[in-house]
């Protein structure tokens, strides 16, 4: 979707400004594809701990990078109990996962999504209903995840924000009729 390349160097840490905060559509670094992170350093260390607080901060279950300013390919999620399978493995702390990839398990499904960069705005999003994530953690190895229900929505959400992918992107037309003035609302009210 977005008109940049991934670049093939790792991202330079001082690019990460100080002041983090949530950036909202239209903004433009929403439509970047980010570049791959590779090592996991510090500063990338000390960006998740700054975007878990504002995920929690503004109440969501997921935030990417680009949702803070910076075009990497790094999102959290808050560790989201799986519906499908039994209780009580779920991680205490946010799932951290630095250049993921996933592969789709299952046929896609419908369900309602929102979106902390797109305010007021939800719709059905079509997505494949368990998914395997493979990721590097904050320890800088690389692990694999399958899960389904809210976490590979969650997952799959995230990751193509990574590529400049919006839910307003993913809707069918009457969700995108349903919503057009509110997305109309938010160009005139940031641009
Ligand atoms: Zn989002």
């Amino acid at each position: 979707m977005g008109k940049h390349t991934a670049s093939a160097l790792p991202p330079d840490e001082h690019a990460i400004p100080t002041d983090l905060y949530l950036r909202i559509f239209p903004d433009p670094v929403l439509r970047r594809r980010c570049a791959p992170v590779g090592e996991v350093t510090d500063g990338v260390r000390d960006l998740a701990r700054r975007m878990i607080e504002i995920m929690r901060q503004e109440e969501g279950i997921g935030l990417a990078a680009p949702q803070v300013g910076v075009p990497w390919r790094l999102f959290v999620c808050e560790a989201l109990p799986d519906p499908d399978k039994p209780q009580g493995e779920a991680p205490a702390d946010p799932l951290v996962c630095i250049d993921p990839v996933i592969t789709p398990l299952e046929d896609a499904q419908l369900d309602e999504e929102g979106c902390l960069s797109l305010p007021e705005i939800r719709g059905q999003v079509n997505r494949p209903a368990s998914v395997r994530l493979e990721a590097t953690g904050l320890e800088g190895g690389r692990f694999v995840r399958e899960g389904g229900g809210l976490a590979a929505r969650c997952w799959q959400h995230e990751l193509d924000h990574l590529d400049g992918v919006l839910i307003i992107d993913k809707f069918g037309q009457l969700d995108r009729l349903r919503t057009r003035s509110a997305v109309r609302r938010l160009e005139k009210a940031h641009r």
